[in-house]
């Protein structure tokens, strides 16, 4: 049976984003799923504009999602020397030549076309050139593409494609520095790295007929091929650093779980029945590049939140102690409040960067106190109740030990002062929190000593009195 072999080929000229992710989940999946091999190819041959850091940006981001490439990474700047060898024997056996008219007959051509209304076109004048060539040009090398019928290819996304020759022109493969082109490049590897499957964006549908024809004059095997629609913004856009198109690293600092956000990307694109929930054995088992959708994806940010929120709440203690304390530098709080609170916080966080500010608010005596809710709590009758319920807990022989304890000492003393409990909430929470929202008073209670507790009551009784 064919081993499938798919890859991730980034241009590093900007950082990962997450267009660029979920290609490389596509083809992750699938190699995965399929026993296959998973390669990194760096397309790096555009030295002028790469950056290292943005090289280690994607590898960095593979390593947070837990995306693992097989073998060693590929970068293309290195390995100019094999491309070359290739123009050489395309040279040699005819199926390439030198082109030496120059940049400024070009453009006179083009614009000859164009003034009769043609697509600009190399019209092919060295293709059998035999003469001696014109002296002080440095000739690039194009390839004889097919001069009639027609470059076909079944796509997986968007069926069959035809494209007329005369659509093409003899490309060129070699610049005049003998640097090789794009399309030859990524045509060269994919054929000697073994690549059956290319998923990747429709942004390259057009350069596939070029690669093709260089598969084909090489003798290369052509792989299968995959253009998977933009993520566009919710009104049908190109994404901006606005809508979500940011670094894949900057996901991680907002917040965000690893799990989320590939569970986000997969539906982008891809589905399977109506399940929105996948996790990564799920994804492996159902994905199929076959069932991509040919009509672009929009990013929903509700609903990355969401997905978000539902994989925080699936986050052990141990784990989110660990992402807390490695990625926001939080000191793991005591057991009770993780057994009792990290449940509470849990309900209300969309991301772990919501989680850390609910967990601070619980943890330090509030800094402000909301004007609105001081306000509507500032009445005589509240202070007293304060009061009172301070010298309450001052008073217990013990501390409160569960979230249902704190809630019997509130009964207990609204009885005693026969009013309801509920009277009290609101009260409690501006004292203990400064704010409204927030965890439950009760766990909360819980989790705060008797001393703390005493403290924020009469802080807050002050800022009522005042
Ligand atoms: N390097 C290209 C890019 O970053 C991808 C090339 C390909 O997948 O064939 O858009």
């Amino acid at each position: 049976m064919e081993t499938i072999v798919t890859r991730f080929a980034p241009s590093p000229t900007g950082y990962l984003h997450i267009g660029g992710l979920r290609t490389a989940l596509f083809n992750y999946l699938y190699a995965r799923a399929n026993k296959g091999k998973f390669l990194l190819r760096i397309e790096d041959t555009d030295l002028a504009r790469n950056s290292t850091d943005a090289k280690e940006a994607i590898i960095q981001a593979f390593e947070w999602v837990g995306m693992d490439y097989d073998g060693e990474v590929v970068y293309q700047s290195q390995r100019f020397p094999l491309y070359q060898q290739y123009i050489e024997q395309l040279l040699k056996e005819g199926k390439a030549y030198y082109c030496y008219m120059s940049k400024e007959e070009l453009d006179l051509l083009r614009e000859e076309q164009r003034k009769r209304g043609e697509t600009p076109r190399y019209d092919n004048r060295y293709r059998d050139f035999q003469g001696t060539p014109p002296s002080g040009i440095q000739p690039v090398v194009r390839i004889k593409a097919p001069l009639s019928g027609e470059i076909c290819f079944k796509d997986g996304v968007k069926g069959e494609m035809r494209i007329n020759a005369k659509e093409l022109d003899d490309f060129i493969i070699a610049r005049s520095d003998g640097t090789p082109t794009y399309n030859f490049c990524v045509a060269i590897d994919d054929a000697l790295m073994g690549v059956t499957d290319v998923i990747r964006g429709d942004d390259h549908l057009s350069n596939t007929p070029k690669q093709i024809i260089i598969y084909e004059a090489l003798g290369f095997k052509v792989p299968r091929f995959f253009h998977v629609p933009m993520i566009l913004n919710p009104q049908g856009h190109k994404l901006s650093k606005r809508d979500g198109a940011m670094s894949v690293m900057e996901y991680k600092e907002m917040g965000y779980l690893p799990e989320a956000l590939l569970n986000f990307l997969v539906r982008l694109g891809w589905s399977h029945g109506d399940q929105e929930i996948f996790s990564k054995k799920e994804m492996l088992e159902f994905f199929n590049p076959n069932d991509l959708n040919s009509a672009p994806s929009a990013y929903n940010q509700e609903k990355l939140l969401w997905l978000n929120s539902h994989y925080i709440r699936e986050l052990s203690n141990d784990s989110l102690n660990m992402l807390l304390s490695e990625n926001f530098n939080v000191e793991t709080p005591q057991e009770k409040v993780q057994e009792i609170l990290y449940p509470e916080i849990k309900e209300r966080s969309k991301t772990l960067v919501d989680f850390v500010e609910i967990l601070k608010d619980c943890l330090q005596e509030p800094k402000r106190y909301d004007e609105k809710m001081q306000h509507k709590v500032s009445s005589e009758e509240n202070i007293r109740l304060l009061g009172e319920f301070c010298a309450y807990i001052k008073a217990l022989k013990k501390p409160i030990g569960t979230a249902q304890e704190a809630e019997n000492e509130m009964a207990t003393f609204a009885d005693f002062h026969g009013i309801k409990a509920k009277v009290l909430f609101v009260p409690l929470r501006y004292a203990l929190l400064g704010k409204s929202g927030g965890v439950g008073i009760a766990p909360l209670l819980a989790c705060l000593d008797k001393e703390e507790i005493v403290k924020r009551i009469q802080a807050a009784i002050q800022t009522l009195k005042n």
